[in-house]
């Protein structure tokens, strides 16, 4: 009796492991949501700026432990003294075959929120500068976070359709653009497995939920910032003649600044040179010492880059020069950091991805996106496009907003609005089953 109880209980068994097994994509993400869903409303309620991304990762850390991966905490290396990096590297071997690095970022942003969602944040902080800021997760990292986690469940469920090596990554301080840079400096690809591809995905702020976006080669810009400090001989503002005036000599380089993108580079080159913030004296009747210009600088290729940073310098140095400046209080053209390259996806890889997305999601759901010249620190991953490495867009807007915006001819909340707020339950739905697609098109078994 016992030995016929034990064979129908193994038949039953065998049987439900069988089935499981059978189990779609959809199936499990049906299964899953609801707790995915109320995992990133955790997330959005308790959002952590770059540097401080402690619980966040601690969380993450914790989740990917659970499902048998190997996970390593606190990894990077800021060049800042002091600072923490609270990188995840987590680990899953299973077989024979190529090593994949999927990314997701940790870390939230200085916005008060103002979505007026039941699970927005409230949490404030103090910032660098020791002001109280409001903290966001206003770019989604939080939807990237969630969107790793049910992607690395999918992915230990269906072991058996996939070889190789999973190495996933939590990276802090993207929003700053010096986290990539942290883990690699700790030696990302020295001690754990070095990939042969490296993939990630960021949510649109303009697709639609249910489509993914795809950019082959130059997708996103290298960004650099450029502190000028203009300095004149300062002085009563109503006898100019006995000084040399630095806010007309700012204004002069704010205007020639703009014949960069004009008149220096090629008209085929797509660059950016934004003076965003502008400051200098303290009253009417007072021509100041000096005058502050920060700029950001945004390009695709290297070699433009250096030479839009010494069109700066010299248009900057000859218009103080000519305005009667001397020499010795030349205007001083620093940069701030070292900036971020360019996000480069490789075109075969990229190509390749989008075919399994069809695959995934239907063709109507895969759209080719033109590329931006925001910035991201993905491209560090890279190494310079020896690892063939993308990063795609996942929609995150309902479709509703999206006909709105089209017919009324407002524009969407962008990233970084207060009041960008993704749908999260078809927007995880869709990234997890793209994300899951991507991995196991790379890795499957021959
Ligand atoms: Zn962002
Ligand atoms: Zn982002």
């Amino acid at each position: 009796m016992r030995t016929r109880i034990c064979l129908l209980t193994f038949i039953f068994l065998s049987l439900a492991i069988a089935a499981r097994a059978q189990q779609t994509l959809d199936a499990r993400l049906d299964r899953d949501m609801a707790s995915l869903v109320e995992t990133y409303k955790m997330l959005h309620a308790a959002p952590e700026l770059s540097h401080r991304e402690e619980k966040t990762a601690a969380f993450f850390a914790g989740q990917l432990r659970s499902l048998g991966y190997t996970v390593t905490e606190r990894f990077g290396k800021y060049e800042a003294p002091g600072l923490t990096s609270y990188g995840v590297v987590a680990v899953l071997k299973n077989g024979a075959g190529p090593t994949v690095l999927v990314r997701t970022e940790l870390d939230a942003l200085p916005v008060e929120e103002r979505t007026g969602v039941p699970y927005a944040s409230k949490v404030k902080t103090k910032n660098d500068a020791g002001q109280e800021v409001g903290v966001m997760h206003a770019c989604g990292h939080d939807i990237h976070i969630t969107n790793m986690l049910g992607t690395a469940k999918m992915l230990v469920e269906m072991k058996n359709q996939w070889s190789g090596t999973l190495v996933i990554i939590g990276q802090p301080a993207e929003e700053v653009t010096d986290g990539a840079k942290s883990m690699l400096r700790d030696g990302l690809y020295e001690k754990f497995p070095k990939p042969d591809f490296a993939i990630a995905l960021h949510d649109s702020s303009e697709l639609e939920v249910g489509k993914v976006g795809y950019t082959p080669g130059f997708a996103l810009a290298s960004s650099t910032s450029v502190d000028v400090k203009i300095r004149g001989v300062g002085g009563h503002g109503a006898k100019p003649e006995s000084t040399k005036d630095p806010v007309v000599i700012a204004a002069e380089i704010v205007l020639a600044l703009q014949t960069i993108s004009s008149r220096e580079i090629s008209p085929l080159d797509p660059v950016v040179v934004t003076v965003g913030s502008i400051h200098g004296g303290s009253k009417h009747n007072i021509i100041p010492d000096e005058v502050n210009l920060q700029i950001t600088v945004r390009a695709y290729k290297e070699e433009v880059r250096q030479k839009i940073l010494a069109a700066i310098e010299r248009i900057a140095k000859g218009i103080a020069l000519a305005g009667g400046v001397p020499e010795d209080l030349a205007p001083i053209v620093k940069l701030n950091g070292s900036g971020t390259g360019a996000t480069y996806n490789d075109p075969k890889l990229t190509e390749r991805l989008a075919g399994a997305f069809v695959k995934a999601l239907g063709s109507e759901n895969v759209i080719l996106v033109p590329p931006a010249m925001v910035s991201e620190d993905f491209g560090a991953f890279s190494l310079e496009q020896t690892i063939p490495a993308t990063q795609f867009w996942l929609g995150a807007v309902d479709p509703a907003k999206v006909k709105q915006s089209r017919e009324t001819g407002t524009p969407l909340p962008s990233l970084h609005s207060p009041i960008f707020i993704p749908a999260p339950e078809p927007t995880l739905r869709t990234g997890i089953k793209a994300m899951t697609a991507a991995v196991l098109d790379l890795m499957k078994k021959p």
